[in-house]
């Protein structure tokens, strides 16, 4: 069903009206976690100025560590869905379990499915069922065929709105958190039909490096960024190092203007 086989198109998924696809390259942006209704209201302002048609942030967080703070889970939603009310900004919000797929999506206007569930297959399967567009992550120690077929299953559910992201993987290289993996982005645009975009906090998890690897996933043709930004990084509760400030905010909106998608 993603294969471009029996679909030689490449596809445009629309998240509340918004494109991702071919013809654009879509900013989204915003806090990595959801904290307070100011502080995501800030961020999204912040993502705004940037040029970024759509919010992310988390109300459920998938931490390495059990004592990591977890989100603030619905009451995260609530402070989403008021701050989309502020800003016009649809809301891009991650699930992590099957059973809360429903509550997610009466908040969200776009699923998220992060790395560390990126083959938790009856939470593919339910947000599949859930009528909204998905980002899928790439489980950090996926193939493109295994990142492939997890989308499968999403698909097989009746729901062909999937947003791919290319996350960075695993490698020896301890220099980054993960390895971008640049090349993912033209091999999985001549698989599958569907967008493929880039997310370069997570990737790096260092600020110096997102505007660098931003430039890098608009050259290679990715069809959007995900990027996290704070107010203040220093307080964030979860990622601050990789959020960009405002005085990033600029250079982001240079980047995504002085780049052209390749077509
Ligand atoms: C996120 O985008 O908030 C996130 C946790 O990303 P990943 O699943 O790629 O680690």
């Amino acid at each position: 069903l993603v294969s471009r086989e029996n679909h030689p198109e490449r596809s445009t998924v629309r998240v509340a009206g918004v494109p991702i696809g071919p013809d654009t390259v879509t900013l989204i942006a915003g806090p990595c976690a959801v904290e307070t209704p100011q502080q995501t209201l800030e961020a999204a302002r912040m993502a705004r100025a940037a040029g970024a048609s759509l919010l992310r942030g988390g109300a459920y967080k998938p931490r390495t560590s059990p004592y990591a703070f977890q989100g603030l889970g619905e009451a995260g939603l609530r402070i989403l869905a008021d701050v989309r009310e502020e800003t016009g900004l649809p809301i891009v919000t991650e699930v992590v379990n099957a059973h809360d797929v429903d509550l997610v999506a009466s908040y969200a206007d776009m699923l998220q499915v992060g790395t560390r569930n990126a083959q938790n297959f009856a939470l593919l399967q339910a947000v599949g069922a859930a009528g909204k567009p998905v980002m899928l992550k790439r489980g950090m120690n996926a193939t493109i065929e295994e990142w492939l077929m997890s989308a499968e299953y999403i698909a097989q559910r009746g729901n062909l709105d999937i947003v791919l992201c290319e996350r960075g993987i695993r490698t020896f290289e301890t220099a980054t958190r993960n390895t971008l993996d640049v090349s993912a982005v033209p091999v999985v645009q001549r698989l599958s039909h569907l967008p493929v975009i880039i997310d370069p906090s997570h990737s790096g998890g260092r600020r110096d490096l997102v505007l660098p690897l931003t430039r890098s996933a608009i050259a290679v043709g990715a069809d959007g960024v995900i990027i996290d930004v704070h107010p203040h990084p220093e307080q964030a509760l979860c990622d601050g190092p990789q959020a960009l400030v405002d005085g990033d905010l600029e250079e982001l909106a240079r980047v995504m203007r002085d780049f052209p998608p390749l077509m």
